[in-house]
């Protein structure tokens, strides 16, 4: 772990005076060297508008860009790289199939399926697309251990149902969701499935044919890429016979006052300058995590995730939300009589950076009757070492409340 720390600059800071423990890599991870040198090579050597100009720097961020595209493409097992769309983060993502399908599909009373757990940003544009065109939003709920009640999912599916929105992992409660059975699931009742990776894409291999999803989002930050960059996949019939999300640059064939049309894939779906910097830079990212033992290195996060949940269930008042038999590495928790921005101010001063409050799911914390939680999330750099020094801030906290 110390040889992979050290590609991550930043981990050797110190803040507030002690050493940096950065529990927050669901929020965002940390970049490696590899693709902080790429982003200031691009600023400092390379730069030009990419598909517009014909000189050197326009043809050669191109091409880098596209070599980008192709490697996500290998990375998620997309069969075509043209599947792959360069958006700005999964939100992006969301938004873009919410308008886009939404258009295409959606009518007066049809349904769409989010779960419980989700994220608002696989919520909220869902509701946008109910609202815009009268149809309902229905919810697939939670067990009190955190996983989907699967028993429910085949009746809440109906002739009514357009679409099925699910995170690959829960970003509060760790679980990791039965794709595959969702997804024949809902295929065999004709329902297309969105699946939001933004917490899954980062803990190994996501082979998006074998999983048979029809959209899958993710966002660069969180896989050690740059800010403001993300990629959506989507077969390739759903971008044929869906209309442009934003129009612009880039995005068009030929246009006229009287009529426009628009450029083949993936370029219809990617309108104006598009982020090649963050781009290019995600696909260092990739091309960096090819190099590391996936394995292995997922073997150390669960390892980090039962060391931090044994550890953390031994602390006083401490509730953990999220049981489920597979999770990812991710621990919220609560410790009673302590208010969760206490539990994160404290912890800062020790200079342990964990999340706290809604964590972006409302409809989370109102089903476990919570204002908020603190939330540790690890990556393969955290170490044993670390979720010590987070349990001992915790006891630190709790003395400090409650004597
Ligand atoms: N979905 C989940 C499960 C997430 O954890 C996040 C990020 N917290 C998002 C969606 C949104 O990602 P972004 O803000 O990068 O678009």
């Amino acid at each position: 772990m110390t040889d992979i720390r050290s590609y991550f600059p930043l981990l050797s800071q110190t803040v507030n005076g002690k050493p940096l423990v950065y529990l927050d890599n669901a929020a965002t991870a940390q970049k490696p060297q590899a693709v902080i040198d790429v982003v200031n090579e691009l600023h400092a050597s390379l730069n030009g508008n990419i598909h517009r100009g014909i000189h050197y720097m326009a043809e050669q961020c191109t091409a880098r860009y596209e070599a980008a595209r192709e490697r996500i493409r290998a990375y998620i097992n997309a069969e075509k790289a043209h599947e792959v769309i360069f958006t700005a983060g999964t939100t992006a993502g969301v938004n873009l199939v919410a308008f886009a399908f939404g258009e295409r599909y959606v009518r007066a009373g049809d349904e769409v399926v989010v779960t419980e757990m989700e994220h608002h940003s696989n919520i909220v544009p869902w509701q946008l697309l109910c609202e815009r065109k009268g149809a309902t939003l229905k919810v697939l709920p939670l067990t009190d251990s955190g996983e989907l009640r699967m028993d429910r999912l085949p009746a809440l599916l109906s002739h009514k149902t357009r679409l099925l929105a699910v995170a690959q992992v829960s970003n509060v409660l760790g679980t990791v969701n039965p794709l595959e059975e969702i997804i024949r699931i809902a295929h065999a009742a004709g329902v297309p499935v969105l699946v939001d990776g933004a917490q899954g894409v980062q803990h190994g291999r996501t082979d998006v044919r074998q999983l048979g999803c029809d959209f899958y989002a993710f966002s660069g930050h969180k896989i050690y890429a740059p800010t403001g960059v993300g990629a959506l996949y989507a077969k390739e019939k759903f971008l044929d016979e869906m209309p442009p999300y934003q129009g612009g640059g880039d995005m068009i064939k030929t246009v006229t006052f009287a009529k426009t049309t628009y450029a083949d894939l993936p370029y219809k779906f990617e309108a104006g300058t598009a982020n090649y910097v963050g781009a290019i830079g995600l696909g260092a990212a990739i091309a960096f995590l090819e190099t590391l033992d996936a394995a292995a290195l997922q073997a150390h996060e669960q390892q980090l995730l039962r060391y931090a949940t044994e550890r953390l269930q031994r602390i006083n008042g401490l509730t953990i939300y999220g049981s489920a038999p597979q999770k990812g590495s991710i621990v919220s928790f609560s410790l009673s009589g302590i208010h969760h921005l206490d539990v994160a101010q404290i912890l800062d001063k020790l200079g342990v950076a964990v999340r706290s409050g809604t964590l972006c799911a409302e409809p989370v914390m109102q089903r476990y009757g919570v204002t908020g939680m603190a939330r540790a999330s690890f990556a393969f750099y955290n170490t044993l070492h670390e979720v010590d020094a987070l349990a001992e801030g915790l006891e630190k906290a709790k003395k400090l409340i409650t004597n």
